[in-house]
C-alpha cells in the first residue's frame, strides 16, 4: 500500500508535538547527511565535483552548515540575502555560485566582493557587471537551449523561459569577456525542474559538454567547469521511484569521456546546483486536525495552511500524508485536506483516501523539506511556522522559531498613527 517511511515513530512525533506547538517543519539530519554523502561519492570520479545547494529551497543556516560540513557543498544564491546566508555559514569565494536573473547592481557588487562565481543570465549583463562591479577573472554564462531541448512539465519549454542566453549570444558573450581579459570560464544551464527521468539529466550534461567543446575550439578559451544546474526530482508519490544518482553519474561520466576527454579538454569540473533532491524528502510538515467538516464532501481542516506549504495550491502538487498512529488503519475516508486561508485552493490534498481521522490527530505531510517553509507568506494574517531539526542522535533542536504577531506587525510604525488622519 501507499506507505512512505518516516524517520520518527508515532510516539516520538507525538511527544515532540507536545513540546513544540504544531504546525512545524521538521528535518531529518541523518537522512540529509547520508544523502549528501551518497551524492558526493557518486561523482567522486570527477576531480573538483561540487554540489552548490540551491539556497532558495531551504534557506536555513543550520541546514547549509550541515551540507557544507558533511560533503563540502557550496551555495547557489540568487539574491543579496541568500549571499548573506552563505557568508554567515562560512561559505564564500568560489564556494558560492551566484546564479541570478534580472539582477540589481548592488547584488553584483556584493557577489563580486565575496569572490562568488558570477553566472550571467544575459549578454547585456556583461557590460552592466563591468560598470557596476568590474569584471572578475572567472565568469560563467547561463545557456538557454531553446527549442533544441524539450521542456519538462514544471519549467515549461526552454524557449518560453526567461532564463539564459541563446547559443549565438553565448559565443558572443565569451568572446567579449575573453577580449576584456576574463581568463577563467564556466558554462551553465538549468533546463529541468522536478525531473525524475535520469536520462534527461545525462542529456543536459551531454548538451553542455558538446557546447563547451565548440566554444573552446572557436574562441580558444578553456572551461574550468560545467554546471548542469538543479532540477532533479523526488518521488512525491509512493509509487514513484527516486532518481538513481549512481546511474546518472555513470551516464555523465561516459559522456565526459566521449566528449570532454576525447577533445583534450579534461579536466573539467562538474558542478550541480540541486535543491529539491538534497533536502526535499527529509523535511516534514506536521500539523493537527482542527475540524472535520461534512457538506458535499468531507473536509479535514488542519491548523496549517498553504502559507506553510504552497506547492499543492500552487502547482496541484501531490504531497503524501500520513495520519500519525493510524498507519495500519484502512484508508477508507475520502476527503479534502484543507487549511484555513480564505482561498479555496488552500488544500493539501483533494479526494485523498485517509484513515478515519478526528479532531486532535496529527498529520505528517511528506517531502516538504525543499520549496516548503521557504515559500511561506503572511497573506490572511498567517504566520510562518517553526523549523525543527531531528538530530542524528534523536534529540530535537529548534532551528527557526515560529513567527509571532509582533513579527507580523513589525514593519508598521504605529506611532505614525497618532498624527495620521
Ligand atoms: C531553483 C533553482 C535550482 C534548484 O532547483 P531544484 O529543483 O530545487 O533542484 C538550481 N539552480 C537555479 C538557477 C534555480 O533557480
Amino acid at each position: 500500500m501507499s506507505i512512505k517511511p518516516l524517520p520518527f515513530t508515532a510516539e516520538q512525533i507525538t511527544s515532540i508535538a507536545a513540546k513544540y506547538p504544531t504546525p512545524f517543519h521538521i528535518y531529518d539530519e541523518k537522512g540529509i547527511r547520508e544523502n549528501a554523502q551518497r551524492l558526493r561519492k557518486a561523482f567522486a570520479w570527477n576531480e573538483g565535483f561540487r554540489e552548490y545547494f540551491a539556497v532558495k529551497a531551504a534557506p536555513n543556516p543550520f541546514l547549509l552548515k550541515i551540507l557544507k560540513g558533511e560533503a563540502d557543498f557550496g551555495a547557489d544564491c540568487s539574491s543579496g540575502p541568500e549571499l548573506m546566508l552563505a557568508e554567515y555559514c562560512g561559505i564564500n569565494g568560489e564556494g558560492i555560485m551566484f546564479t541570478s536573473n534580472d539582477t540589481p547592481a548592488s547584488e553584483f557588487v556584493y557577489a563580486k566582493k565575496l569572490g562568488a562565481i558570477i553566472n550571467l543570465d544575459d549578454l547585456s549583463h556583461l557590460s552592466f557587471l563591468e560598470n557596476c562591479a568590474g569584471l572578475p577573472d572567472l565568469l560563467c554564462f547561463r545557456y538557454n537551449p531553446g527549442p533544441l531541448k524539450e521542456g519538462n512539465a514544471i519549467i515549461g519549454h526552454p524557449e518560453d523561459a526567461k532564463y539564459g542566453l541563446t547559443r549565438e549570444q553565448l559565443f558572443e558573450g565569451y568572446r567579449i569577456a575573453r577580449d576584456k581579459g576574463v581568463s577563467r570560464f564556466g558554462l551553465h544551464a538549468m533546463v529541468a525542474s522536478n525531473e525524475l527521468d535520469p536520462d534527461y539529466i545525462i542529456e543536459t550534461a551531454e548538451l553542455l559538454f558538446n557546447l563547451a567543446v565548440e566554444i573552446s575550439k572557436e574562441l580558444g578559451i578553456r572551461f574550468e567547469f560545467v554546471n548542469i544546474g538543479g532540477g532533479i526530482g523526488i518521488p512525491y508519490k509512493p509509487e514513484q521511484k527516486a532518481m538513481d544518482i549512481e546511474y546518472v553519474s555513470e551516464g555523465i561520466k561516459r559522456k565526459y569521456d566521449q566528449i570532454i576527454a576525447v577533445s583534450g579538454l579534461a579536466p573539467v569540473k562538474l558542478f550541480m546546483e540541486a535543491g529539491r533532491m538534497i533536502t526535499g524528502p527529509y523535511g516534514y510538515l506536521v500539523a493537527q486536525v482542527q475540524h472535520i467538516k461534512k457538506t458535499y464532501k468531507t473536509f479535514v481542516g488542519l491548523n496549517a495552511c498553504m502559507a506553510n506549504l504552497m506547492r499543492p495550491a500552487l502547482y496541484g502538487a501531490y504531497h503524501h500524508i500520513t495520519a500519525v498512529g493510524k498507519e495500519d488503519s484502512p484508508a477508507d475516508m475520502k476527503c479534502d485536506v484543507t487549511g484555513s486561508l480564505c482561498e479555496n485552493n488552500d488544500k493539501f490534498a483533494i479526494d485523498r483516501q485517509l484513515p478515519m481521522v478526528s479532531s486532535g490527530d496529527l498529520l505528517v505531510i511528506h517531502d516538504a523539506g525543499a520549496h516548503g517553509h521557504a515559500m511561506g507568506f503572511n497573506y490572511n494574517g498567517k504566520l510562518r511556522s517553526a523549523e525543527l531539526l531531528l538530530r542524528s542522535d534523536g534529540s530535537v533542536l529548534q532551528i527557526r522559531r515560529a513567527e509571532t504577531v509582533a513579527d507580523y506587525f513589525s514593519t508598521i510604525d504605529f506611532s505614525a498613527m497618532e498624527w495620521f488622519e
